[in-house]
């Protein structure tokens, strides 16, 4: 499928499921290199990265635990920056080696936010591990030290990513077309 529609938009193919497995592999191998004997605690932000973390977990060979949070910045296709609720902190995090999984950082608010959300609870050191940057959109100085790709400012669906709501279940990545 080269082309898709969802709701009024329509969206054409942009980036292959093989080549996302890739730099999805390849990230898994960069994080195995450097955090062998951290026990890294990833945290998957939901709901947008629930496919990138299944396949990037897939490939972590180092001791690690995952969990699961929640928290919601996003609305149509521009972006608020404001993080509504941060759900599903529960384990203790201080001395921890914490990898934050995010599906894409676009102006870099919603992780600026959380990372402060974070930045009291003792944590050693917080890496974030990124699907995605659309580095012209960044708005903040965000040190993401896994990136799997950059893409241009467009709007994109698909291998997690909605458009309200639907296209996430899609293997491949889709850009906006009108
Ligand atoms: P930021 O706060 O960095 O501007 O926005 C981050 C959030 O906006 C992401 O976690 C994601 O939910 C949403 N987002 C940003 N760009 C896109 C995009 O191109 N497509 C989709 N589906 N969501 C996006």
């Amino acid at each position: 499928m080269n082309t898709i529609q969802i709701k009024d938009k329509h969206f054409a193919i942009s980036i292959k499921a093989e080549e996302i497995e890739k730099e999805v592999i390849r990230v898994a191998n960069e994080i195995n290199k450097d955090l062998a004997g951290e026990n890294p605690l990833f945290l998957s932000v939901l709901n947008g990265s629930f496919m990138f973390t299944a396949d990037l977990m897939k490939h972590i060979t180092i001791p690690c635990e995952i969990s699961f949070i929640k928290l919601a910045s996003y609305q149509g296709v521009t972006s608020t920056g404001t993080i509504k609720e941060v759900i599903g902190i529960n384990e203790d995090l201080v001395g921890r080696t914490v990898v934050i999984v995010e599906d894409i950082v676009d102006t870099g608010l919603t992780m600026q936010r959380l990372l402060e959300t974070l930045g009291t609870r003792g944590i050693k050191d917080v890496y974030i591990a990124s699907l995605l940057v659309k580095p012209e959109k960044l708005k903040v100085d965000l040190d993401i030290k896994y990136v799997a790709m950059r893409i241009p400012n467009d709007f994109i669906v698909g291998y997690g990513l909605d458009y309200d709501g639907y296209g996430r279940n899609y293997p491949d990545i889709y850009t906006v077309v009108d």
